[in-house]
């Protein structure tokens, strides 16, 4: 092992911006550490011209771009991003997203020896690419680590065969964890073992634990029982790398929501945001702001179409109550944005007590990074976890679940209040948000005592480097 050459990193996140920013973060982390590595980001045209503008200028990356035909599977042809696909069509496209494979093994082959491939858990199928090439294989999961472990040991017991009011909720044996019938999508409990979303996501699973090590977007301190089940589930090494998010913005007009924040009260204004890709009923947005407005707080909603339009479609009035958006302006109550939201911001601004959120990973781990304490309401997925998880941890309080819960003002009202007033619930959670911040401020030092996901990163890198020699060594023997 004489001839060891640095190996060229091939990043591979998912067609989605929730995933390449926390893949474009962790590679600025690694830039910092390995200023002459090659690194090399893999993804489809669309998403690397998105990818090129958020990417600060200095830092170098390179990009291979593979061609994506989403028509050829009965997609529509712009839809080369989660966001850009109708909801029912998602299981669609994470199938026709396999379709890159023939291109991205081209690549990998045409790379010279070593290579390290850091893929996403959704394309974990790159790992048997990497077995074919004699790379090495780590998935990097920019979802946190007890909401991945619940997600993965559901998905591999479909069908879960519960009688409906008998098993209301069940136990996760290995895991130790209680999950509510409410908790599971309405994919995951219809799904028989034969279907397509569980036909993709067992395989998908079961590919990821055949990886070589895995990253995740947390912190030691913030999930150390999440981290603990993760580790026992998945029998390869876990490092956390988090918190790992973008703060740039894709529209960088701030439109004076800064300047509005100014005016405001430490802690009084309450965030509400859904992500990147989700929106609530029509009957809730109603609800929602008929509260917002006999509340104290003021508010900044970041506002889409209800459930059932496409959001991207123009806001119309008639979606919130007569003469809304007019009023709370007027009364410098409340911003409504109507596009993209400097999130980021908004949560590292002091005026910001709480964010209503649909606890996605990346906002959960922005809010808490700030010291904002959450008010829940997941819509599917691993979001029930994220929000059963802040809950349990005094970080949150659930205000509805899952994307048709009734939503109603007076319970709207009360959550707010117990979470932004005075009360000792509203204290607690206060304490227990800065606690949190801490553990993330401190989580990526580098001088005196060493952050935990400093750590992390460097931990991991010798790993890898461990493994590169191992497997040069059997190359050349
Ligand atoms: N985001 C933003 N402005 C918006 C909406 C979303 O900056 O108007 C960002 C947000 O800061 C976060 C990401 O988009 O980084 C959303 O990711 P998350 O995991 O929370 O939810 P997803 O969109 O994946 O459901």
């Amino acid at each position: 092992s004489n001839h060891i050459s640095k190996p060229h990193i091939v990043l591979f996140p998912f067609l989605d911006q929730g995933h390449i920013r926390p893949f474009l973060s962790l590679f600025s982390h690694i830039r910092r550490r390995h200023p002459d590595l090659t690194i090399t980001l893999v993804s489809t045209p669309g998403n690397i011209i998105i990818t090129r503008s958020i990417l600060p200028s200095f830092l170098s990356l390179n990009f291979h771009s593979i061609p994506f035909s989403p028509e050829l599977h009965g997609l529509p042809s712009n839809a080369d991003t989660t966001c850009k696909v109708p909801f029912p069509l998602i299981i669609s496209f994470l199938k026709a997203s396999e379709s890159l494979r023939p291109a991205f093994e081209n690549f990998i082959s045409s790379l010279s020896y070593p290579v390290h491939i850091i893929s996403d858990p959704f394309f974990s199928w790159s790992v048997e690419v990497s077995r074919k090439y004699n790379t090495l294989h780590s998935i990097f999961l920019t979802s946190g680590a007890y909401s991945t472990t619940v997600w993965f040991s559901l998905w591999l017991k479909v069908p879960l065969g519960l009688r409906p009011s008998v098993d209301d909720e069940f136990q996760l044996p290995e895991l130790n964890v209680k999950i509510h019938i409410s908790q599971c999508s309405k994919n995951m409990l219809e799904a028989d073992g034969n279907n397509q979303w569980a036909t993709f996501f067992q395989r998908q699973i079961r590919l990821c634990l055949q990886s070589d090590a895995t990253l995740v977007n947390t912190v030691e301190g913030f999930e150390p029982m999440g981290l603990q089940m993760l580790r026992k589930w998945l029998s390869m090494p876990v490092f956390p790398v988090g918190p790992l998010y973008h703060s740039a913005s894709l529209l960088t007009n701030n439109n004076g929501i800064a300047e509005w924040l100014n005016t405001k009260p430490p802690a009084s204004v309450l965030y509400i945001s859904f992500g990147s890709q989700f929106t609530v009923h029509a009957r809730a947005m109603m609800e929602l702001a008929i509260a917002l407005e006999y509340m104290s707080h003021p508010f900044i909603w970041v506002i889409r179409p209800p459930l059932g339009y496409d959001i991207r479609e123009k806001f119309k009035a008639e979606w919130l109550p007569e003469g809304f958006e007019g009023r709370v302006k007027l009364q410098k109550k409340g911003l409504l944005i109507h596009e993209w939201a400097p999130q980021v911001e908004i949560l590292a601004h002091e005026a910001t007590g709480a964010f209503l959120s649909h606890c996605g990973w990346n906002s959960t781990l922005e809010s808490l990074t700030h010291g904002v304490p959450v008010i829940a309401w997941p819509l599917l997925a691993d979001q029930f976890y994220n929000s059963k998880m802040l809950e349990d941890m005094g970080l949150a309080v659930e205000l509805a679940r899952g994307l048709m819960a009734d939503l109603e003002r007076e319970w709207v009202q009360e959550v707010v209040q117990t979470v932004m007033g005075e009360n000792n619930k509203g204290k607690e959670l206060k304490l227990k948000a800065r606690e949190i911040r801490e553990v993330m401020e401190t989580a990526w030092k580098e001088d005196g005592d060493e952050g935990a996901s400093s750590k992390g990163l460097n931990d991991f890198f010798q790993f890898a480097s461990k493994k590169i020699i191992d497997k040069q060594d059997m190359v050349f023997s």
